[in-house]
């Protein structure tokens, strides 16, 4: 990182480490539309396996993926049940209404962000002419930093199975909550318990784990299949891939275990925050700590970004003021946020 700034935006600002750009510079590589990338294509195995899938695909981004699975579970003209939060609905640019002619029905979160129950079976459409065709229901974890309860999980999924639909996982930080549930350090069977409830799995290496590029769709033979065409349509299609796959090999290999680190460093800034006035800090379980400014310090709110970049500390102000720990940020940047706030929120 460059240290005289430390970013905080989101956990997609990292830099390939050294020796993650020594194993990009060595991958092995062929063309991948062909299916002829050796690298590509161990990592696809890996992370299928890893994940409790047959099969998997990779792809350039989150968004990308996400909408080769929609497009891939659904057809035009049928529905996919979501919450009004996640990524897939508000942050895509409505790709599965735009490209996908696939319906979103959009569920508000409960404080939580998880769904009720209720809610996702009142918005599931009957067999009738009048209606689309209710067809998928996507959830996301972590969502917003927040683990998804895996008794959530286990009962939207039997609704959902219940009524015929399809279940997929928008699983950018997927890692993150297998890491944070994972007892005495084992993440991999933490994210086998999650993803065991749903029939596709996306997960990104260029959150947290630090790669530059690359995400994972996980399925059944048959989805991946179909998810593929979806991806040469949407020029997602890529040849000598393998230097990407490289990097995220490289990620899973080396940048799994330490998201515990980003984790102690968010609480960390949740602590310090909480005890300044006119802060209010959401529950923090992964790499993101939210903050909302009370009404009374609505005055310090303004110029507040430009405040903090001043000094030395990028944070997102998009529609709440965020901070996320990732690779690039270490103790001395978490103390140095810390101070600048301090400066801006204590005494008076
Ligand atoms: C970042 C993110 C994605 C995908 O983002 P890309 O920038 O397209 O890789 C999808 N879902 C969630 C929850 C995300 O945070």
């Amino acid at each position: 990182m460059s240290h005289s700034k430390v970013d905080m935006r989101s956990d997609t600002v990292t830099r390939p480490t050294p020796a993650m750009r020594q194993a990009m510079a060595e991958a092995d590589v062929g063309d991948d539309v062909y299916g002829d990338d050796p690298s590509v294509n161990a990592l696809q195995l890996r992370v299928a396996e890893l994940l409790g899938f047959e099969d998997a695909m990779f792809v350039p981004t989150g968004t990308q993926s996400n909408l080769c699975a929609i497009m891939a579970h659904c057809e035009r003209g049928d529905e996919y049940l979501v919450g009004q939060m996640q990524h897939t609905y508000r942050w895509e640019a409505g790709g599965a209404a735009v490209m996908g002619s696939v319906q979103p029905q959009p569920i508000a979160h409960q404080p939580n962000g998880t769904l009720a129950l209720a809610d996702i079976e009142a918005a599931i459409k009957p067999d009738d002419v009048h209606y689309a065709r209710s067809r998928l229901l996507a959830l996301e974890n972590t969502l917003g930093g927040s683990v998804m309860p895996l008794d959530f999980l286990a009962q939207a999924s039997a609704l959902a199975q219940r009524h015929g639909l399809a279940r997929h996982l928008d699983g950018a930080r997927l890692f993150n909550a297998a890491v944070a549930q994972g007892e005495g350090g084992d993440w991999r069977s933490a994210a086998r318990r999650i993803t065991s409830h749903f029939d596709s799995v996306s997960v990104c290496f260029s959150k947290g784990l630090g790669a530059p590029v690359g995400s994972m769709l996980c399925g059944s033979q048959a989805l991946i299949k179909r998810a593929r065409r979806v991806r040469k349509m949407a020029g997602g299609g890529m040849r000598q891939a393998g230097v990407l796959a490289a990097a995220a090999t490289h990620a899973l290999d080396h940048h799994v275990d330490r998201l515990a680190d980003d984790h102690r460093r968010a609480q960390r800034l949740a602590h310090a925050f909480a005890e300044l006035p006119g802060l209010q800090v959401a529950p923090v379980h992964t790499n993101i700590v939210f903050v909302d400014i009370t009404p009374h310090a609505k005055e310090k709110a303004v110029g507040l970004i430009d405040f903090l970049a001043a000094r030395g500390v990028l944070a997102n102000g998009l529609y709440r003021l965020r901070f996320v720990t990732h690779l690039d940020v270490d103790d001395a940047g978490v103390e140095r946020a810390i101070e600048a706030m301090r400066e801006r929120f204590s005494g008076n």
